[in-house]
């Protein structure tokens, strides 16, 4: 590696996030060395952003930052782990200083927040791709799996829906929203949060869950299939949010056909929300703990034996959700 390298390693990489007592040796060695706590397992995930498919080339380097590292939590958090170490991998273009503070800024800032310490990486040259891998830990046996789901279970999810598939529309079709509630929508696309507080206060009351990158109907779907059941969800309680809904409700709205309206908190991905399931017996627990914790979560439905994933609308008919998919956004403008 050359000495630039190096620098640029020790510049911006060196002391990203939190300094945790349980790193005996972090960034600079050949591998990192890390103290798991006794009666707990390791939690392990990654996910690589590459310019042009995850992410537009010209995004807001802090964001993206702070992005590679949430997408990743996030993973963590569908686990109910609590994170605490990540390496990341970085193939650069070029060396771009004010790029690389940015993104390490937004990377370390995030990282702060939920305690967790950068501990290693690689930095290579190559088209912009970037890979963090996060690592956390869950008491023994306590890891919340997409297999676990059983009939009766309640269906939960975390904040609000559809939210950053709106904001990828306004992008790529120009879609004139009013400006906050544009800003809003989009800043839920470029900087989600990894609903890590809520998956820890949680702990202990969920069967199965799984974080929302490609969208309700697809998540949802692993649980159902990995658990070998099916599931009712009803349409009119999906969680929207004050923007969606205002952009909804403007005189723009018709920039969209209203099947995409429908689709979006269904289909789209990027929430990173959390989905998960709870035995009815605890359905008064969790409610009480979502109230004095002042979490947003909701339920918007229930497993059921018979397989498959049936979505109610409002007007209590079914809505066929075999035919739904990406397909639906293009050409809607
Ligand atoms: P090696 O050649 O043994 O793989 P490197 O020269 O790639 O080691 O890396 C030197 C040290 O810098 C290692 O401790 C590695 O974990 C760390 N490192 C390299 N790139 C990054 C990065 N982007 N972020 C954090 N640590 C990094
Ligand atoms: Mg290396």
């Amino acid at each position: 590696m050359a000495v630039m390298e190096f620098e640029l390693i020790e510049r911006y990489f060196t002391g990203c996030g939190s300094e945790r007592d349980d790193v005996v040796l972090g960034v600079g060695d050949d591998a990192a060395i890390l103290s798991l706590p006794a009666m707990h397992e390791l939690v392990v995930s990654t996910d690589t952003l590459v310019a042009g498919i995850h992410f537009l080339p010209d995004v807001d380097p802090c964001s993206l930052g702070h992005k590679a590292l949430a997408v990743n939590l996030s993973d963590l958090a569908a686990m109910g782990a609590r994170p605490a170490w990540v390496t990341l991998a970085l193939t650069l273009p070029q060396v771009d200083e004010a790029w690389l503070a940015a993104f390490s800024q937004g990377f370390s800032a995030l990282a702060h927040q939920h305690g967790v310490q950068l501990i290693g990486g690689d930095t290579s040259s190559g088209p912009l791709s970037i890979t963090v891998q996060a690592m956390g830990f869950v008491e023994k046996g306590r890891a919340w799996r997409r297999d676990a789901a059983k009939p009766g279970d309640l269906i939960y999810v975390t904040g609000t829906l559809g939210d950053a598939g709106l904001a990828l529309q306004a992008i790529q079709q120009q879609l004139a929203f009013p400006q906050h509630e544009r800003d809003e929508i989009i800043s839920r696309l470029e900087k989600p949060t990894p609903r890590i507080v809520e998956a820890r206060a949680l702990n202990g009351l969920v069967n199965a869950a799984i974080d929302l990158s490609d969208g309700l109907l697809s998540d949802l779907g692993h649980i159902l299939k990995q658990s070998d059941v099916g599931a009712v969800i009803e349409q009119g309680q999906l969680p929207l949010s004050a923007a969606f809904c205002a952009c909804q409700q403007n005189e723009m709205a018709a920039q969209l056909s209203d099947e995409c309206w429908q689709m979006l908190p269904l289909s789209a991905g990027d929430d990173y929300e959390l989905c998960f399931t709870v035995e009815p017996q605890k359905r008064g627990e969790v409610e009480s703990l979502l109230l004095a914790q002042g979490i947003d979560a909701c339920c918007i439905g229930v497993i059921d034996a018979e397989s498959g994933l049936r979505c109610v609308q409002e007007n209590g008919e079914l809505f066929h959700t075999d035919k739904v998919g990406y397909e639906h956004f293009k050409g809607s403008a």
